[in-house]
């Protein structure tokens, strides 16, 4: 089994050989790059688009508005970011916050996909569409498939691909704010159904075959 420290020294790793060696097209109009932050061993990762002006300027993803508003979601539902790990589809802002283009989202995948390796969460929250479109591998956008989990497998990873509203974009609307919230409201159910614990064969009767230990807290590259 990876422990805690071997995730996160191989994150920390990724992080160093991207904001040396990595060829980024972007990197010209970039300050830092945002590679993610949180609990390297965490059962819940959020996927977000891209970094915007705040995020470039500190190197950490959704410190601005609409970080807020994921932070207090989180917080009604007893969590905090360091049980988490959050990022974003593109590591480097696209100038003037235009959408992340095809090519962009096509280089910088792998690096997304490496670190959901390296994780292995239970639940990936995909938020908006770029996230969910690419994860989900399908066209469909985010306002039809919203707060309907379904298992995808990710590298060689299964997980519980989760998409919700951006928190940006619910920002807007009090419609969407509402949907997002409730969306949020089923997340401690499906961790709950994530962690338990998976019966097989080779299990005495009345055993658990696997189990999880509290997920360890985590901060990094802040
Ligand atoms: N929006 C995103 O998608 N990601 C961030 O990090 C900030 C805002």
């Amino acid at each position: 089994m990876t422990t805690a420290a071997e995730r996160r020294e191989a994150l920390v790793g990724l992080y160093r050989t991207l904001s040396e060696d990595w060829e980024c097209p972007l990197r010209a109009g970039r300050t830092h790059i945002v590679f993610g932050s949180g609990n390297a061993d965490a059962d819940l990762m959020f996927v977000g688009e891209a970094p915007g002006a705040n995020e470039d300027r500190e190197g950490r993803p959704f410190v601005g508005r609409a970080g807020k508003l994921l932070d207090e979601l989180l917080r009604e539902i007893g969590l905090v970011r360091a049980d988490t790990f959050i990022a974003n589809v593109l590591k480097c802002r696209p100038p003037g916050n235009r959408d992340p283009r095809p090519e962009e989202i096509e280089e910088c995948s792998p690096h997304l996909l490496r670190q959901i390796e390296l994780i292995e969460p239970r639940i990936v929250c995909t938020l908006g569409n770029f996230a969910t479109k690419l994860l989900s591998a399908s066209p469909q956008g985010i306002t039809k498939v919203h707060g309907r989990p379904q298992t995808v497998t990710l590298g060689s990873h299964p997980v519980q691909l989760y998409p919700i509203f951006h928190p940006a974009a619910a920002l807007r609307t009090e419609a969407m704010r509402e949907g997002l919230r409730e969306d949020f409201l089923r997340l401690p159910a499906l961790i709950e159904a994530a962690r338990r614990p998976v019966a097989t064969e080779a299990a005495a009767p009345g055993e658990a075959a696997t189990s999880q230990a509290a997920a360890p807290q985590l901060d990094m590259f802040g």
